[in-house]
């Protein structure tokens, strides 16, 4: 029997309508999950089959256009194209930094911003993602906390960073050999498992071995220990979990990352005792900014390997990198070493990160808050010369 041709009014969920463009009234396919657009197909009468079809056009060739998706019968193409859309995050600002540190500036369909950053190093690329526009969690040391949380990225919204990198990039098809971005981290603004079911959505949608296929091995989820998602995280997505640590003792995580004082560190490190998956192979990674006379004493590494004893871990030493009104600097080389030296020697790998892409305003959160100032003050000069 011959396919019907779908005549559709959209009934999508609400989010997914409006991803492109305020005005465009087209249900948005991306971020649907594999059930999602399968249920999407049902609605239009159409089989299953035409679901795994698209999912192949839209997440392995990173195709837009509905009418070059030739294994789509024409007449299906051209309904699809006036019901439905394939979206992209618009390039608000893209810089380039002299060691190939990539950040985007991408506009939202409501106007808001986010960052994504490129990390490329000699063995891989590493591409750190957001999962908010803004963060509530104001932890001291980072420039995004001083945004408010505007709201949660969609699912879209989280894999469109991806795909549109990929644009940028020429990285389509998924699956080649010789990829610029090999990695992932949710890492940039926001707290992912305070946008939970959004980033889950959005992570199957990556690690689905028909489109993206990026392995769970290549994914590394950055929390700052919300307690509540963590086991859920370990069990459904299984990625690989980083938290941010960053002191060793309450009253000075209290500080630096409030939320702390709800999620207490010995709760924290539980949580990680129990993370499933969590071998020697597969390591908890825990971030360590290393802010001077802060945090940064031999006497501050001896607690912290004291206290993720007995945890599958690595510690990250991630040199501040200052911003404007902040009120910490960044520690010495040699208390870097120094401290570096301590947790090697109880047997955890402590690479210190390279600081990257400083010529482009690579601390998180930074390009939106530029782009903002920018904003601003051309909105004065208008109303001034009114
Ligand atoms: S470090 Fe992460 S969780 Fe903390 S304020 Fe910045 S973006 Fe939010």
């Amino acid at each position: 029997m011959a396919e019907p041709t779908p005549r559709l009014a959209p009934t999508a969920p609400s989010s997914q309508l409006l991803a492109a463009g305020q005005n465009d009234y087209r249900i948005d396919l991306l971020g649907l999950g594999r059930d999602a657009l399968i249920a999407e197909m049902a609605r239009l009468s159409l089989p299953r089959f035409r679901a795994d079809q698209l999912w192949h056009w839209i997440y392995h060739r990173g195709v837009t256009d509905f009418n070059a998706m030739t294994t789509l019968a024409k007449p299906l193409r051209m309904a699809l194209a006036e019901t439905h859309q394939i979206s992209r995050l618009a390039v608000s600002r893209r810089q380039e930094s002299d060691d190939g540190t990539i950040k985007w500036l991408f506009r939202l369909a409501d106007g808001n911003e986010i960052e994504t950053v490129f990390i490329p190093e000699d063995d891989r690329g590493t591409l750190c993602i957001s999962s908010q526009v803004g963060c509530t969690l104001n932890c001291h040391f980072c420039h995004t906390g001083t945004q408010r949380l505007v709201r949660n990225l969609t699912a879209g919204e989280i894999v469109g960073q991806l795909m549109a990198v990929f644009d940028d990039l020429s990285d389509w098809p998924s699956g080649r050999d010789d990829r610029y971005v090999t990695s992932i981290v949710m890492m940039g603004m926001g707290e992912p498992l305070y946008n939970y079911d959004n980033v889950r959505t959005a992570l199957k949608i990556i690690m689905d071995e028909a489109g993206i296929a990026l392995s769970r091995r290549r994914i590394t989820l950055s929390t700052t220990g919300i307690l509540p998602q963590m086991q859920a995280c370990g069990d459904e997505l299984a990625v690989n979990l980083a938290v941010s640590l960053h002191a060793v003792t309450d009253e000075l995580r209290d500080i630096l990352v409030p939320i702390n004082r709800k999620y207490p560190i010995a709760d924290v490190l539980q949580a990680c005792r129990e993370y499933p998956r969590a071998t020697n192979a597969r390591r908890i990674t825990f971030e360590y900014v290393m802010l001077k006379d802060v945090n940064d004493s031999p006497a501050d590494a001896e607690a912290l390997v004291k206290l993720i004893a007995g945890i599958p871990a690595k510690v990250n030493l991630i040199p501040f990198n200052p911003w404007p009104g902040s009120v910490y600097e960044t520690s010495s080389d040699a208390a870097i070493e120094a401290f570096a030296r301590v947790v090697m020697r109880a047997g955890y790998a402590s690479p210190v990160r390279k600081p990257r892409g400083r010529d482009i305003l690579a601390a998180c959160g930074q390009l939106k808050s530029a782009s903002e100032r920018l904003r601003r003050s051309q909105r004065q000069d208008q109303a001034e010369t009114a």
